[in-house]
């Protein structure tokens, strides 16, 4: 059963209602309000100062390469650039929030508005608006797994940059959501806003769930905080559908509260409800003056957007008359683009052909030797350029087909280059009419018997022929020259 089947038959009459709010770190040496490293895995405390430790008299300053980072993002996500936004305050309590409150951004955020389209698996397209990206201060991390008696503080994330991405409650199943936080990843990568790491927590989400019958208002939503995995975020939702979809069948009603996912149950369960709702007290940070930006500002970073995926697929479509299934999953991630137009780059006026049959190469023989590995593109034993090598080859008819796939596990195992491997095998192919028709004649001459057959009907056998051919010159012969001689041969 698919995903799909599976969420329309346990949804029934019920439609899901699903929105994002998107915790992505935003790739920077130093933090948000101060100059300690962001680096991540340092010794606990390692990268702290008086900011991030909150003491008595100091004083924020505003990072301008997170404030780029961030207009980097909502320009790349289709959203306006807030010519002035500001910080707010936001107040509770945590022991690992030592300042007491956090500075984040509450009623005028630096960016509005934007979308993502998904495509989903059947091929349909969605697009997911988004309400709003701003930034704001990392909380440090409890630690209360060392020590049977004491927990501990490390503030080494307490003042990272985060921006946060709201998203309109605009998904309907967990496939959506996961194809959605699939290209967002991607695009933040593409942009190098975000390295989309959600081992290291650089990437989490709260995810808002309600119920609803199609052409009705929306349900009451319930908010499972901070998953941090595409599965676990996939199994939240899929558990919040079911648990409201019992709730309303029996006649009860949900409630708005925040819920927790438990990785090892599969289960949400609460952890405040409504009725307790922080209340943040959010005001105007006194320490920081109003962000404001200038055009010139946003046009310059504008300028510096790479091509991102959608853009690269319809190009590759369009230039290469790539199928749109190969040219999307080439460009849905970056390190697979890269790879693939830097094969592209290394030879000459590269034809469609030629192209077609890079991404064959790439998309089949390459990536099942990285997921036999377990290697990603990036740590790939063969150079892109040594792909685009042994294609070559390929076209030029130094080696056929077969051959190639030989050569390409051994360019795996060597890191040799492909010429390398056909000069040094001597596995160049045969394309010489007379040597071939020579070995042809002989196969011929030792198989008179099926000759004879084959001149009285058994038209079959001319495969036959053709292997034992290929079997004598050790698969080098080229087969279309093969066929002709062979053809030629027995019609006489
Ligand atoms: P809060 O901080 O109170 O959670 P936000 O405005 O930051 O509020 O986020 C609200 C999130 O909830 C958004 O992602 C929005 O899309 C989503 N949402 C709003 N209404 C619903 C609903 N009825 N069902 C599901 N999600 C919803
Ligand atoms: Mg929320």
């Amino acid at each position: 059963m698919s995903e799909e089947e599976y969420i329309e038959t346990a949804t029934g009459k019920w439609e899901a209602v699903i929105g994002l709010e998107v915790h992505a770190q935003v790739i920077s040496e130093s933090k948000l309000f101060s100059s300690s490293s962001t680096k991540f895995g340092a010794a606990p405390n390692e990268n702290v100062s008086f900011v991030d430790a909150a003491l008595p008299g100091v004083l924020p300053v505003l990072n301008s390469f997170c404030v780029d980072q961030a207009i980097k993002t909502g320009l790349g996500l289709n959203g306006t650039v807030n010519l002035v936004s500001r910080f707010d305050r936001k107040n509770y309590f945590y022991a690992d929030l030592p300042q007491g409150y956090q500075i984040s951004q509450y009623k005028y955020p630096i960016i509005s508005g934007g979308y993502i389209d998904i495509e989903k698996a059947d091929g349909s397209v969605r697009r997911v608006n988004l309400e709003r990206i701003h930034i704001e201060q990392d909380a440090g991390k409890s630690i209360h797994d060392q020590s049977p008696t004491k927990s501990f503080i490390d503030l080494n994330r307490a003042g990272i940059t985060l921006m946060e991405i709201v998203t309109k409650p605009d998904m309907r199943s967990a496939e959506e959501v996961t194809v959605f936080l699939q290209k967002l990843r991607a695009i933040l990568r593409y942009l190098k806003t975000c390295d989309g790491n959600m081992e290291e927590g650089s990437m989490r989400a709260d995810v808002n769930v309600s119920i609803h019958c199609p052409g009705e208002e929306y349900g009451t939503r319930a908010e499972v905080k901070n998953v941090n995995s595409f599965k676990f975020i996939a199994a939240a939702i899929d558990f919040e559908i079911e648990r409201q979809i019992g709730i309303l069948e029996s006649g009860g009603t949900v409630d708005q509260e925040t819920r927790l996912f438990d990785t090892a149950s599969g289960q949400t369960r609460v952890m405040r409800s409504k009725e307790d709702a922080q209340d943040y007290r959010y005001f105007p940070e006194p320490d920081l003056p109003p962000l404001v930006l200038t055009e010139e500002r946003i046009e310059g970073i504008r300028k510096t957007i790479p091509e991102l995926p959608d853009a690269k697929t319809a190009r590759l479509q369009r230039e290469f008359d790539l199928p749109h299934y190969d040219a999307a999953l080439i460009s849905a991630e970056s390190e697979t683009a890269d790879y693939y137009e830097r094969a592209l780059d290394s030879v000459k006026s590269p034809t469609k052909d030629f192209a077609k049959m890079l991404a064959n190469w790439m998309l089949g023989e390459l990536f099942s030797c990285l997921n036999k590995s377990g290697k990603s593109i990036s740590e790939s034993n063969i150079s892109a350029e040594n792909l685009a090598e042994l294609v070559n080859l390929i076209k030029t008819d130094v080696i056929s087909g077969k051959i190639a796939k030989e050569v390409l596990e051994l360019m795996w195992d060597s890191g040799k280059s492909p010429a390398q491997i056909v000069e040094e095998k001597g596995l160049k192919q045969i394309t010489s009419v007379d040597a071939i028709e020579e070995v042809a004649k002989q196969v011929l001459a030792e198989n008179t018997d099926k000759v004879a057959e084959y001149k009285s009907g058994k038209d079959k056998l001319f495969g036959f022929f053709v292997g034992q051919t290929m079997k004598k010159t050790e698969g080098k012969a080229n087969p279309k020259i093969l066929n002709e001689i062979l053809r030629k041969l027995l019609e006489n």
